[in-house]
């Protein structure tokens, strides 16, 4: 992992080592932390922007408010925060990871007044599934772990506890020769990757799992959104494991992912084995979009330079 020089700690800078915390910290024996994904992108006219600033940080702030947290900072101050962070690490590119948790004083489930900890730190990351991913897509499996039912973990909230059951997830599909996985409901319908969202492409019309189950990507909304303004047809439902075998096009999508093409699900080919026609074309504008290329979605970018 590439580091930075500094990490926002409670409002202040420290250097990227001494950013530590007590092994009594609530939200490292209880999960009880909420976090972000974010991507700085360095757009076509040398500047940078943030992708969807505000809809993460608001999210970040609702993730807690599900946990019944509250960060002592609002959503504004937490995008001026992350800027900060960019610009004093030099930062053109980055991904962003926010993360509110609760920290260390009483132990036991019950967080009682244990101070509420917020961080942002950044740092250089590429293509999280590889360059390689982007452009011939990715072999997944479909999981042998369950999403959460949305009354057993709060799905809605970014929050680390829930992750344990996208490291098992991850985990699996790594040690079984694939590259990510696809987790069904408690439903048995499809949800989402460990980490992403999930699209179909049947007959020419998009489909995507509604949101019971899953998270709320900010790049799922962006697609959406870039589909129908596109003139596609977008269809949010209750979706099968075995109707993605047959589909023409399936690809993943979120902030560390981008917009992934996956080519095989279970040993079978999805299309023609690599990425379709209209993936191809979503992820064009997409990150056609993200370098500030398109004056339509100018709304999503927090500019900034350095
Ligand atoms: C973060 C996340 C996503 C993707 O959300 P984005 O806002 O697009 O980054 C999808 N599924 C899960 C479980 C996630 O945690």
């Amino acid at each position: 992992m590439q580091k930075a020089e500094k990490i926002w700690f409670d409002g202040e800078f420290v250097p990227w080592e001494n950013a530590q915390v007590h092994v009594l910290t609530h939200a490292l024996h209880y999960g009880t932390a909420v976090f972000e994904g974010i991507r700085a992108y360095e757009c076509l006219d040398g500047t940078s922007s943030v992708f969807r600033l505000e809809e993460h940080m608001v999210r970040l702030v609702n993730s807690a408010k599900i946990l019944g947290i509250t960060i002592p900072y609002t959503a504004e101050e937490l995008m001026e925060a992350a800027i900060a962070t960019l610009k004093i690490n030099k930062l053109k590119g980055a991904y962003i990871r926010p993360l509110t948790f609760i920290g260390d004083g009483a132990m036991g489930v019950f967080p009682g007044k244990n101070p509420i900890r917020t961080i942002i730190a950044a740092w250089p990351w590429g293509a999280y599934l590889g360059e390689e991913a982007l452009e011939k897509g990715i072999r997944v499996q479909t999981s042998t772990y369950t999403r959460p039912h949305p009354n057993t973990m709060m799905t809605k909230s970014k929050a680390s506890g829930n992750y344990v059951n996208s490291v098992l997830a991850k985990s699996e599909a790594l040690a079984n020769g694939f590259e990510e996985a696809i987790l069904l409901d408690a439903q048995g319908y499809v949800s989402e990757g460990s980490g992403e969202n999930i699209f179909m492409v049947r007959d020419g019309v998009l489909y995507t799992p509604n949101v019971a189950s899953v998270l709320q990507g900010l790049t799922r909304d962006s697609i959406i959104c870039l589909a129908k303004d596109m003139g596609y047809e977008l269809v949010e439902t209750v979706i099968t494991r075995d109707m993605l075998y047959t589909a023409e096009e399936v690809f993943f999508t979120g902030t560390a992912a981008e917009l992934t093409p996956i080519r095989e699900i279970d040993r079978r080919t999805i299309g023609q084995g690599r990425i379709g026609e209209i993936t191809k074309i979503l992820q064009q504008e997409f990150f056609n979009i993200i370098k500030g290329g398109n004056e339509d979605y100018a709304y999503w970018l927090s500019r900034y330079s350095i």
